[in-house]
């Protein structure tokens, strides 16, 4: 990737800091794949981007040059946020900020307009990153995030297919989810042991079916915890009348967590938090 006038190369920069791996840094150098995550972030124009780990700056590049009108990038790693110094200096749409996105107070990151967050995020903190942007009340129009491919699977898998869990019913009961495209580990600086995933992950205005978060999770928690046991049995950590809760909610006491759908675990959390049916 040719530099921004006077700037280190992204190959240069990235071989200066000496990947850490307790920070999962295992960065992307391919200016066309860059590229090609910076698309699936759609339109930016009016948006404020928010980028997750930018270390060596090859997505805050690629994002920039798709038209980017204000980024913020925000990096736990010190190192990376100084070699980021030059390329914010040079180019004003780009603000560096050194922090945490497991601590971080997310709200103060939208923007005016819409925001759209990008990353190609840490495979060890990456599920925590995209709860606490599901979770947030700060309102995000997009979300474009690389995960491990198992995990990228997980989120994405519906009911009765491998991977389907707790993780596919919080993420999907709030937003809808995309795979992009797969990434070999290969692709990385230094590669990882395992290949990547590309999602997009749009909020829904509202949570789909309507249930009350707290007991979706509950719900979720004790089912999938005990997924080989029927739910009347994997429920009575949650249930006085598991039975009863179940037939309300039109699920047979037989079934097991993997084979219940989102409107099945919204309208057991309905009768959890005393919603009714
Ligand atoms: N975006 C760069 C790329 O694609 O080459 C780097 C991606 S690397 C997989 C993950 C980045 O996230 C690293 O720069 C790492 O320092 C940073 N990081 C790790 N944990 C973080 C956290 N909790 N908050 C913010 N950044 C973090």
């Amino acid at each position: 990737m040719i530099a921004p006038c006077g700037l280190p190369s992204l190959r240069a920069t990235a071989r200066a800091l000496r990947a850490r791996r307790a920070l999962g840094q295992n960065f992307l150098l391919d200016e066309n794949l860059l590229a090609k995550i910076a698309r699936a972030c759609g339109d930016l124009a009016g948006s404020t981007v928010v980028e997750i780990g930018p270390g060596p700056g090859g997505l805050t590049r690629a994002l920039l040059r798709a038209g980017a009108p204000r980024l913020l990038a925000l990096e736990k790693d010190r190192r990376c946020a100084a070699a980021l110094a030059g390329l914010a200096a040079a180019d004003g749409r780009l603000r560096v900020i050194e922090g945490d996105a497991l601590t971080f107070d997310l709200a103060a990151l939208a923007g005016p307009g819409r925001t759209i967050v990008a990353g190609n995020l840490p495979f060890n903190a990456a599920t925590a990153i995209l709860m606490r942007f599901v979770e947030a009340e700060c309102a995000v129009a997009r979300m474009v995030f690389m995960f491990q491919r198992e995990v990228a699977r997980r989120i994405a898998a519906r009911p009765a297919c491998r991977g389907y869990g707790r993780l596919s019913v919080m993420v999907q009961w709030s937003c809808q989810v995309e795979a992009c495209c797969d990434i070999p580990a290969a692709a990385f600086v230094p590669a990882p042991k395992v290949d990547a995933t590309l999602l997009r992950i749009t909020p829904r205005s509202r949570p789909a079916p309507a249930a009350p978060r707290a007991s979706l999770q509950a719900v979720t928690t004790a089912a999938f915890g005990q997924r080989r046991k029927t739910l009347a049995n994997a429920l009575k950590p949650v249930f006085a009348r598991p039975e009863a809760a179940l037939a309300a909610a039109g699920i047979a006491p037989s079934a097991r967590a993997q084979e219940v759908d989102l409107a099945g675990f919204a309208a057991l959390a309905r009768q959890h938090a005393g919603w009714g049916p």
